[in-house]
């Protein structure tokens, strides 16, 4: 339940406007509106029954806020109040529009009625304080004037990467700004949010600016260009996302697996987050006692040293736990902890601190009351990714809290075991000893959370969100847990402690033998060859590939070239890059993907309008035929390259034999404009949309290869959005409709003598390649690093075996039984 929300309004389109926008912020709140009096064509006035009605509407036990405009709105809001009864019912002086905004995201964030009503009350803040700076620089420049408050520069940008501005891409704002002479401010210009300083990592954290936002920067000062500049650029790589991607995404799909009959005492599932499985005594991460320090209050100098050398003492053992990490697992892995470094001096928290010590307060208090209000800050901000982002805020907190008190690290953990703690800050799991944290087990926290992704770099096996239960858990109990399903269990048998452990011998000899094998080729039992390639999203997964064994290319996203500019590569430039992919490749084929960013992928300077479902809109080929220049320019850039390398050229999201038509046609006049029309280029269609896998046997003769798009064609065909997390059980590859269409595409590709590969995600699990050999398929392109074990799949693979794998899988009527099967 939460506050229902009332808008009156003379205007009957204004309160509906309004009460949409504030819908928009927060859908889940009943925000009503009674606007206009309750005559034909709605005129203008204000009806105190329309008003009783809308709160009426709007009350769900928690109370309703009303705001209202000018003023017998006022007297028809308290005049409805008589009509009534049994709802508690505010009135507000709030204004209309950034009140009911502001008061939406509130309800919705379950605050309570008198909380809504102070944030309606505060809606106009951030109005006020931009004004203010924009009423300083209208001021007429004065010699004397500072230059800052005249000469401010603005740009909007836009946010593409999914996540916004959560930690890492807000790190890097403060990180690229910070090299700059010059003010910067954000503006969360969708959310009304701001501005804040682009050096404040917990400002903008707490913007609650998430992709899809738009984002107004301004600046000024002395480089406020060079700022604006690094910003916009920042802006096109989707804020550092698109390249990080890159690490998680190396991780060789896993599908879970059945869980094996368990002889345990007891079984909890919680969310696989890295891999691998380990049995051990139960280690409870524990904070170390910390108490406040006896100390008298000092002087306010005093006070002030206090916390500024906790705070260093932190900061210092945060950087050198990066520099062990970026040792042990990479840079990007330690780019981890870079959020913290950032927050345990950021103004809003050690800025704060500091102005509330130099008023006189104590540094333990000060800290303790501006981490609480910060933590509560950014829980009110909307999106769940971004306040989950409180665990650093508390992280930090926590720190800085145990140097006050003089205990020298704020987590501690008795032995050598399963570290089971509530929720484990990215610090944590860096300064773990390797030597006595055997595995992670936490209650709380994501698959995609620091904990998660630095586990996985370490090569901890892990499992997250398995709920308050294992807090309980007693000290002296082993525990199994597998990163690879999420599947805990307590006081293990000793037949499963013996199954797990014959399987980790398993996997531990198959990694090796894979290893070794991985440059020969994939040969099934009876000599069906299987060409096991990479999926690459930048010129240096060439390297990983050819280091993995792959037989090539099978997959090259080519947008790594396109999002993060503000005009789009030239055909030399292109021709530059195809070339470089592939002469490290050394001879290997290599098939470039045309352009696939559409509107879920915008590029820039492509200025696509709004679409409501992006999946659904113009994106892959469909973009290309749009901006016909923009593909030809890509493909002269690929025919040149095909004249001295082993290319081919794949088109994404295909729908239509029309379209397919009208590429080849841009192709051949690619050809012609480069003089190069002979050169060999083997033309594909990736199979993404149903409708080409329905009619394979029309593209067959229009094409020389299919490669099956699995992660497309898998929400497509169970219209289950695949960054959706609320679908994503339901969008699963191995769902026999899936199965059925790559099953009937690879049919038509051997009637017509045409190749048929996977590139997408399943094509890199290992336990999925007989059913897709058995399926007719005989090419795969993965992550590089899923390379070696899947051909050693298909070298334990009989094609009639397979065959008869994938006619029972067919027949099945959900992916768990074909997992099963599996
Ligand atoms: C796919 O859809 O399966 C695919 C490989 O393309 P992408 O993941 O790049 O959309
Ligand atoms: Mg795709």
């Amino acid at each position: 339940m939460t506050v229902g929300i009332v808008l009156v309004s003379h205007s009957a389109a204004l309160a509906r406007g309004t009460a949409e926008l504030a819908r928009e912020m927060a859908g889940d709140v009943a925000v009503e509106p009674a606007g206009g009096l309750d005559e034909p064509g709605e005129p203008l006035g204000t009806d105190a029954v329309r008003v009783a009605d809308a709160v009426g509407r709007a009350a769900s036990g928690d109370g309703v806020l009303v705001l209202m405009d000018l003023g017998s709105a006022v007297l028809s809001a308290e005049t409805a109040l008589d009509l009534v009864d049994d709802v508690e019912v505010r009135l507000t002086a709030a204004p209309l529009v950034e009140g009911a905004v502001a008061a939406a995201v509130a309800a919705q964030a379950g605050q309570p009625l008198d909380a809504v009503a102070a944030e309606a009350r505060r809606g106009l803040a951030a109005k006020q304080a931009q004004l203010q700076e924009q009423a300083a620089e209208d001021e007429p420049a004065d010699a004397a004037a500072s230059p800052e408050t005249v000469d401010w520069q603005r740009v909007e940008l836009d946010v593409t990467n999914p996540l916004g501005l959560h930690g890492r891409p807000a790190a890097r704002v403060v990180r690229a700004v910070s090299q700059f002479d010059a003010e910067v401010r954000i503006t969360d210009l969708t959310n009304g949010h701001g501005p804040v300083s682009a050096r404040s990592l917990a400002s903008l954290m707490a913007l609650g600016t998430v992709g899809g936002h738009r984002v107004e920067v301004s600046a000024s000062g002395g480089q406020a260009t060079e700022a604006l500049d690094a910003l916009r650029s920042l802006a096109g790589t989707g804020f550092g996302d698109d390249e990080t991607a890159a690490p998680v995404a190396e991780r060789p799909v896993t599908s879970p697996r059945a869980v094996p009959a368990a002889d345990a005492e007891a079984t909890i599932q919680g969310l696989p987050a890295a891999p691998g499985s380990v049995l051990g005594p139960v280690r409870h991460l524990r904070l170390a006692e910390v108490s406040r320090p006896e100390t008298p209050r000092g002087s306010p100098a005093e006070e002030r040293r206090r916390l500024t050398e906790a705070v260093h003492a932190v900061r210092g053992a945060l950087e050198a736990a990066q520099r062990d990490l970026a040792r042990a697992s990479g840079e990007q892995a330690a780019d981890v902890l870079t959020v913290q470094v950032l927050l345990v001096e950021d103004e809003a928290l050690l800025g704060r601190a500091l102005a509330l010590v130099d008023g006189g307060a104590a540094a333990w208090d000060a800290w303790q009351q501006t981490v609480g209000e910060l933590v509560s800050e950014q829980r009110r901000v909307g999106d769940e990714y971004q306040r989950a982002r409180v665990e650093d805020i508390e992280d930090v907190g926590r720190r800085v809290t145990a140097a006050l008190a003089g205990v020298r690290a704020a987590q501690v953990v008795s032995g050598e075991g399963v570290v089971v703690t509530d929720v484990l800050g990215p610090a944590d799991t860096a300064g773990l000893d390797r030597s006595r944290v055997r595995g992670v087990l936490t209650a709380r926290g994501a698959p995609t959370g620091h904990a998660a992704i630095l586990a996985r770099a370490l090569g901890i096996p892990a499992v997250v969100g398995a709920g308050e239960a294992v807090l309980r858990l007693d000290e002296t109990q082993p525990v199994l847990i597998d990163g690879d399903t999420g599947a805990v269990y307590v006081q293990p048998g000793k037949a499963l402690r013996r199954e797990y452990q014959e399987r980790r011998e398993r996997a531990a000899e198959e990694g090796a033998r894979a290893a070794r094998a991985a440059a020969e080729p994939a040969v099934t039992t009876d000599g069906v060859t299987v060409a096991v390639e990479a999926n690459a999203g930048a010129v240096s997964d060439a390297d990983a590939a050819v280091a993995r064994g792959a037989d090539g290319v099978g997959l090259l996203r080519t947008e790594f070239l396109f999002l993060d500019r503000d005009t789009p590569p030239g055909e030399d430039e292109q021709a530059e890059t195809y070339a470089a992919v592939a002469t490290r490749l050394r001879g290997r084929p290599l098939t470039v993907r045309t352009l696939d960013v559409g509107a879920d992928k915008p590029a820039p300077y492509l200025r696509q309008p709004h679409e409501d479902n992006p999946f659904l809109g113009v994106r892959g080929l469909r973009l290309g035929l749009a901006h016909p220049d923009l593909l030809a320019t890509q493909l002269r850039a690929i025919v040149r390259v095909a004249a001295a390398h082993p290319l081919r050229v794949m088109f994404p999201m295909v729908t239509t034999v029309a379209e397919l038509a009208a590429a080849r046609t841009l192709l051949d006049r690619a050809r012609e404009e480069t003089g190069l029309a002979g050169v060999s280029l083997p033309v594909g269609v990736m199979v993404e949309v149903p409708a080409v896998a329905l009619l394979a046997d029309a593209f067959a003769p229009r094409v020389d290869f299919f490669s099956l798009g699995t992660n497309d064609l898998t929400q497509y065909v169970l219209a289950a959005e695949r960054g959706n997390a609320a679908v994503v059980g339901l969008g699963d590859a191995l769902h026999p409709a899936v199965l059925a269409l790559i099953e009937r595409t690879a049919r038509a590709a051997e009637r017509h003598g045409c190749e048929v590969a996977v590139c997408g995600e399943i094509a890199g699990d290992p336990h999925v390649a007989p059913l897709l050999v058995g399926l007719g398929v005989r090419g795969l392109s993965a992550v590089p690093a899923a390379v070696p074990l899947v051909k050693q799949a298909v070298r334990a693979t009989a094609t009639d075996a397979a065959r008869s794998l994938a006619r029972r899988a067919l027949s099945a009527t959900s992916a768990g039984d074909v997992r099963a099967l599996l």
